[in-house]
């Protein structure tokens, strides 16, 4: 009998558990262009300036039965059950791991392209900010985690540059009075400016333009949106709106069974929890799930409940906010040199349960 051929797409936190827990039982092919774990939870720290801690797949990966091949995914072709590559190769499979993830959404902003930096070009970030002749003003866009994450960072590695946070509406407004106040606190207290209720609507060489007026800047880092690799989309998975694939309980495309969606990729529906919105903390999970799954470790429906939400707010801060396992707030949050160990120890953690 011919070995099953297990492909995975991707090795991001949801591609490499999934491949780790696959490789257990049988052998697993795993293409992703990169040699060290992208590590995207930590790129607000590189685009300051501070040392990578990005493991090596090979390190990752060591003892598996699992083949990476450095390349890039081009083209699905889901009735011949085979993946083409950017070296030319075709990879078949019987069964396929889809986890390409996300990237930052422009969402179609005129001048974003061109003239906005995104935390996939975080060591640009930090090399404008290290060869700049003096500081200047950098302008951070988006006013979710990964906004306030970028702005806590730069201002406090680079206190002579001037920092604003610009946000279309509140700057962590999902958080408990107690997480925004120390969010703000902490902000405030880097001297990062917050400018809410401030749309962008044009990025330009000078700065932004926004529903409340102009906002100059020598650098402009966006972080407003992420959205799902088009892939799947393209290759004719069933996807929502928004592009990502749409998932059963098995986290299997309902359109197409022999292939696993995972991560920001997928969208998944957890009864009691609801949709997952995107993160570390919702992918990692799921490519643990699929990879115990086809090592045949377990054939329950995935299970997810929230434990917390977590924020770093430079080197010295952090915010751990207590939730409901449906994402819904508590009024408690611990903060701090509390909050910054605990994140601490979760992103130790993340990498540890990748094997
Ligand atoms: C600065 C920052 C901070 C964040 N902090 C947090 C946090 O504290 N908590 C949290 O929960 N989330 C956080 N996130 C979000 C989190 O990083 C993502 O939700 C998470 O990375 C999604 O994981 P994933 O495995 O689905 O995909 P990704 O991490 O996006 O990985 C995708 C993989 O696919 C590969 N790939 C892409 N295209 C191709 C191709 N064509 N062929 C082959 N491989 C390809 C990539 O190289 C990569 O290996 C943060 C994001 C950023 C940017």
């Amino acid at each position: 009998m011919t070995e099953k051929q297990i492909v995975v797409l991707g090795a991001g936190y949801a591609g490499l558990a999934a491949a780790t827990r696959a490789g257990k039982r049988g052998r697993v092919t795993l293409v992703a262009p990169e040699a060290r774990l992208l590590h995207r939870i930590r790129q607000h720290e590189t685009a300051a300036g501070h040392p990578e801690h990005r493991p090596a797949l090979t390190e990752v990966l060591r003892g598996r039965a699992v083949r990476h091949i450095a390349a890039r995914a081009t083209e699905l072709d889901l009735a011949g059950r085979k993946v083409l590559l950017d070296n030319g190769d075709a990879l078949a499979y019987d069964t396929l791991v889809y986890a390409l993830g996300s990237r930052t959404a422009r969402l179609g902003v005129p001048g974003a392209d061109e003239h906005a930096y995104t935390a996939e070009r975080a060591a640009e970030v930090a090399e404008r900010l290290r060869t700049a002749d003096r500081p200047g003003t950098v302008a951070v866009v988006g006013g979710g985690a990964t906004g306030i994450e970028l702005a806590a960072e730069l201002a406090e590695a680079h206190p002579g540059w001037t920092v604003r946070l610009v946000a279309a509406d509140r700057v962590g407004g999902w958080f408990s009075a107690k997480g925004h106040d120390h969010v703000h606190r902490v902000l405030r207290g880097l001297g990062v400016g917050i400018d809410e209720h401030s749309a962008v609507t044009a990025v330009d060489a000078g700065g932004l333009t926004t529903t409340a007026g102009r906002i100059p800047a020598d650098l402009v880092v966006w972080a407003a949106s992420m959205e799902p690799h088009p892939l799947a989309a393209e290759a004719g998975l069933a996807v929502n709106p928004a592009g990502q694939a749409i998932v059963d309980d098995h986290l299997r495309s309902v359109s197409h069974p022999e292939v696993h969606v995972v991560g920001d990729a997928a969208e998944v529906t957890v009864p009691g929890t609801g949709t997952l919105r995107m993160g570390c903390a919702t992918a990692l999970p799921q490519g643990q799930y699929v990879g115990k799954l086809i090592a045949g470790r377990t054939d329950k429906p995935f299970a997810f409940r929230y434990v917390v939400q977590c924020l770093s707010l430079g080197r010295r801060d952090g915010l751990v906010q207590l939730i409901h396992g449906d994402d819904s707030m508590r009024a408690g949050a611990l903060t701090g040199a509390a909050g910054r160990v605990i994140k601490a120890a979760i992103l130790k953690s993340v990498v540890l349960s990748l094997r």
